[in-house]
Formats: C-alpha cells, structure tokens, sequence
C-alpha cells in the first residue's frame, strides 16, 4: 500500500479492478488510492483497516457494507460506489442517515446478464451440461428416440419476476424465441411490458401457469425467501425454475426437494447461498440442477464499462459533483 499524501483524499479499493477503473481514478488526481490488491475478497479485518479514514471506498456485491464498516471509516466517508447494480450487500438506511453518497453500475450489464439468463435458461431446458457429460464419459452409444430430451421455448408460456431493466431484457430475448404468452409478476405494472406483451399477473398466476419462471427482481425484504416450497409446489411438473437474481429469493432446501421429488422439471441458478456453492452441497448432485458461479455480467467490454462507471461515480462523490449513477432512492 502507498502512503497517502495529506492533499489528497483518501480511497479504499476491496479488490483488484478493470484497467478501466485505475486509469480514470490516476488522470483525476484528486484521490490516494489503496486497495487490496488480489482478486480475492478482501478478509473482514482488512477491509476493516482499509477503509479507516477513507474519502471513498470502491465495494464489491460480496462485501457486507454495514455499520461496523462505516464506523471504522469514520467520520470522513462521502461516498460508497459498488461494482454492481445489486445493492443488497449494503446497510442502505444507516448510510443514508449518514448522508453517505453511493453510486452503482446499472444498465451496462443490462444485456450482458439478459444474455447469460438466457443462455442459462436453454442450457438447463435441453439439458446441456448433462449432453456434454455423455459425450465425454461415453454414455453416447447411438441417436434415440426419447434420449436427453428436454423443453423448448416455442409456443411456451414464460413468467418473469420483476420485470425491471434485466427483467425486460430477457423478456426481449425469449420472445424471439417464439414464446406464446409472456406474464410478469412485480409491485406495480410497467408500461414498458407492452413491447413484450407482457400480461401484469400476480405472483400466483404467474407461477401456475407459466412453463418457465424466470426470477430477476431485487433482493429486498418482500422478496427473501419468496421462492419456497408453497411456491415450488404451485409450478407445473414440467416446468423449469431460473433465478439471475439473487441466492436468497431462493429456499435452497425447498428448492432441493422440489427438484428431487419431480415437483418442477428443473433448475438453472445463477447466483446461490452461499457464494460460492460448497463443492458438496445437495443441489450439485442433482442432473437436473444447472448452476454457475455468478457470471451474469461477465463479459470482458461489460466488466470494463462496470468498472469505468463505478470510477466516475466515486469521482463526482469525492468532489461533490453529479455522479453518472447515484442510487438515490
Ligand atoms: P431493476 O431495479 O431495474 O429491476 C428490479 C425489479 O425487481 C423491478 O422491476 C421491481 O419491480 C422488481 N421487484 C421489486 N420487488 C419485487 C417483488 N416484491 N416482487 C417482484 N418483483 C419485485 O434492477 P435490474 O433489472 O437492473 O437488476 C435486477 C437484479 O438483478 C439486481 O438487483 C441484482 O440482484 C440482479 N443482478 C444479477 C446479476 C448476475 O450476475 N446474476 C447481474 C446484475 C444484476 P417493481 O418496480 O414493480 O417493484
């Protein structure tokens, strides 16, 4: 770590970022940047010495920002800006109350996640992973009939939670897939839901009727937990459950009987609890459970772009001017 010199504000970074960031952040010269230089997390009583006295601290969605953090940064904290659109990683009432500035990086990785979602979705559907595991251990003997069979799109009936800015991009996708009905479950209804026909629903409707359930709404109080065993058991048996949101939507447990007992037809998860998912957890030993270890926007130009804005939100936080991105609600 560099000494900081008493002119310039003081900056923590909790982990190793794009080029993009570190540029931006040395042409501004207006802030001394430390940061824990791995691309690991950063453990709790480093970040905790890291951030002490900081101007400004750069988080990741896997650093739990809470009131602990804020008082060992003290008193000269303005501004958070996080790495991602997610905002569930941070106590957002106490830094509100502590008129603590946060930016975040909204719809650059809009398409990016869309596009994984979607991927993630036709992979657990015609079961991908299972297909390549038969090329490779020889379980492909010859072309038949009912072999690795699974569920596609067309004429299907497609539920998204939350038909927010993601939400409406895989809405956008799937309908060229040849989807019949798109319904979509939230707080209020969008008008933008009228360029997917989208059909305002509640939550119940949507998860009778639809044959893939598509979860990419916040994590806030109201959605904890909302993906439990009532809610598995009101889905089709054919039905394939897909959550890029958050882990915690999810009840693991609930999730693992359902899949287990043929309940649903099967899963695609994106984001887990914990993160990452214990090599020995019971929904890896399940063929039809599809998981990844949170790549919805990982893309090399969508990372960069993440990691530019998050290095602007900080500046204009720093020097009290607009930032591109302020979560202000
Ligand atoms: P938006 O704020 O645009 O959309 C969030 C949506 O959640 C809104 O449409 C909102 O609807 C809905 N919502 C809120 N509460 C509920 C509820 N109780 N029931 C149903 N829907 C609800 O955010 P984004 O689309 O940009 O991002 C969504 C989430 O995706 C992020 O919060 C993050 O957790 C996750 N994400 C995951 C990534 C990954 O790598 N897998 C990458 C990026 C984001 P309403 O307005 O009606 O409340």
């Amino acid at each position: 770590m560099r000494a900081v010199s008493s002119l310039m504000m003081k900056v923590f970074l909790t982990r190793r970022l794009p080029q993009e960031a570190a540029t931006l952040l040395s042409q501004a010269e207006v802030c001394d940047v430390s940061l824990w230089d791995s691309d690991e997390p950063v453990p709790r009583a480093e970040l905790l010495k890291g951030v002490k006295g900081a101007h400004g601290i750069v988080c990741l969605l896997s650093d739990k920002i809470d009131v602990e953090v804020l008082d060992a940064a003290g008193p000269n904290l303005k501004v958070i800006s996080t790495l991602s659109v997610g905002f569930d990683h941070m106590a957002m009432d106490e830094i509100k109350k502590r008129g603590i500035r946060v930016g975040y990086t909204p719809d650059v990785l809009t398409d990016a996640t869309a596009e994984l979602t979607v991927a993630l979705l036709l992979a657990t559907a015609r079961r991908l992973p299972e297909g390549v595991e038969q090329v490779k251990n020889g379980g492909w003997s010859s072309w038949k009939p009912l072999w690795l069979c699974g569920y596609g799109l067309s004429g299907s009936t497609v539920g998204v939670i939350g038909l927010g800015r993601i939400g409406l991009g895989i809405a956008r996708r799937l309908k060229g897939f040849g989807v019949k009905r798109l319904l979509y479950s939230g707080r209020t209804a969008k008008p933008h839901a009228a360029e997917v026909d989208g059909e305002f629903v509640t939550l119940d409707t949507l998860v009778a009727e639809s044959d893939f359930v598509v979860v990419s709404c916040s994590l806030t109080p109201a959605t904890q937990g909302m993906c439990d065993k009532a809610f598995f058991s009101k889905m089709k048996k054919t039905a394939i459950f897909v959550n890029s949101s958050r882990g915690s939507v999810v009840n693991q447990e609930d999730l693992y009987q359902a899949l287990s007992s043929g309940q649903i037809a099967a899963a695609g998860l994106d984001v887990t609890t914990p993160e990452p998912l214990p090599t020995d957890h019971p929904l890896l030993t399940l063929k039809n459970c599809v998981v990844l270890p949170h790549i919805g926007s990982a893309t090399y130009s969508t990372r960069g772009v993440m990691a530019e804005l998050c290095a602007r939100n900080l500046l204009g936080g720093l020097q009290g001017t607009d930032m591109p991105s302020e979560l202000t609600s």
